[in-house]
């Protein structure tokens, strides 16, 4: 079980009687003392050394940064990539696999506009055709219709495995189970994953994965990482390359690095990377099965207890549920209730349509507030969210 009592004491931003209650987890999460003190220690070394000699002082951790991320995700350090955010890492991977006219580019219907808007750009300038996976009655993605949609044309599928926008868990080994029997590439989107629920690539089984650092992670902002199947960090040539993806080596020639690292540039925040694998190496020690179930045991108590307030609707779809709780307020706009609330020192966010436009459109809402409760989060702050909600 986890310590709770230790978890709350080692984030600073959760003092014990501060009054404030913090459930944002899926937008940008409380970091641990841990982390606040790796990136500030770092910067007032770069301060005092300059960066380069502050980061080479430093290589065996920042070399430990992709060990740790591999043991949590069950993966070869050689498989990682480290980015400056999920959307950077998805689109490095997306933008690098070659299309051509009459190819298939398969979405999930709860997925992220970001990489929507990628899929219908590669599209556009490839000649591809960028179609939904429909979705069940249960809201996740509809595995008998998927398995009847495939052909060999399907060459990249864009797997959500948990939707910003709501509590579901999307069966993505499955899914890509389905996408494999025909030759096609599954790119996860893990973003709202890392972190909450378990993820073991060789499980899952996913030809790429993307994750940001500062959600469910706990890590610093403008961090992030892209996990790449080994055969193909040895042989899928980014869009982009740099004097750390490549090597120049003569004239007219060049050579890939030979592994993840590939679809990494040299340049990066060290304070921030290092700050991640402080993150990681965190969950790591806590257990991360203790804080999946510690986050999945306040969600789940949300979403019991709010359906008792009249006029509140919790709107998760989904089998297997995340800590994510969605819901809506009968008259009371979704900002009105999020600045209602801040008012009060509880931190809650908006998800709009133009995130997860193909779900939210389907189920016609325009917004719905979201409540991501972490393991830091005691059960008194919960009652006190559940009460101030009741008042509105
Ligand atoms: C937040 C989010 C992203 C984007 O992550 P960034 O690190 O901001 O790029 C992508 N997909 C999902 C599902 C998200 O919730």
């Amino acid at each position: 079980m986890l310590d709770e009592g230790r978890v709350r004491a080692e984030t600073p931003g959760c003092g014990s009687d501060s009054g404030t209650v913090f459930l944002d987890s899926a937008g940008s999460s409380l970091p641990s003392q841990v982390v606040l003190d790796t990136v500030i220690g770092h910067l007032r070394r770069e301060a005092e050394v300059g960066g380069y000699r502050a980061a080479n002082e430093r290589l065996e951790d920042l070399a430990a940064v992709k060990t740790d991320i591999g043991t949590l995700i069950n993966a070869d350090p050689s498989c990682i990539a480290l980015s400056d955010s999920a959307t950077r890492a998805w689109a490095d991977f997306f933008y690098s696999v070659p299309l051509g006219p009459g190819d298939r580019i398969l979405i999930s219907g709860s997925d992220y506009a970001s990489n929507g808007i990628a899929a219908l750009q590669r599209a556009r300038a490839t000649g591809a055709r960028v179609e939904q996976i429909p979705t069940d009655p249960n809201g996740q993605l509809d595995l008998d219709a998927m398995a009847d949609m495939v052909d060999e044309r399907v060459k990249l599928v864009s797997v959500l495995h948990v939707p910003s926008n709501g509590g579901l868990v999307n069966p993505a080994a499955e899914a890509t189970r389905i996408a494999h029997s025909v030759g096609a590439l599954v790119l996860l989107d893990a973003c709202q994953s890392a972190g909450q629920i378990a993820l073991d690539t060789r499980e899952l089984d996913v030809d790429a994965m993307s994750v940001t650092g500062r959600k469910w992670l706990r890590g610093p902002r403008g961090t992030g990482f892209l996990y790449v199947r080994p055969e193909l960090a040895t042989t899928l040539e980014p869009q982009r390359l740099d004097l750390h993806s490549a090597q120049w080596t003569s004239a007219d020639s060049y050579q890939l690095a030979a592994d993840a690292s590939r679809f990494e540039f040299w340049e990066c925040d060290v304070a921030g990377r290092l700050g991640l694998g402080a993150a990681v190496r965190y969950l790591l020690d806590l257990g991360p099965e203790d804080v999946y179930a510690a986050v999945a045991a306040r969600a789940e108590y949300l979403r019991k207890t709010l359906p008792e307030i009249p006029g509140v609707t919790v709107r998760d779809l989904g089998v297997r549920h995340s800590g994510i709780v969605s819901f809506t307020v009968d008259g009371v706009a979704a900002f009105d209730v999020r600045d209602r609330l801040a008012a009060r020192d509880i931190t809650v966010t908006v998800s709009q349509a133009s995130s997860t436009l193909l779900d939210m459109t389907a189920r016609g809402l325009d917004a719905v507030v979201r409540a991501s409760p972490h393991c830091f989060v005691s059960f008194d702050e919960l009652d006190r969210f559940v009460a101030a909600l009741a008042e509105l």
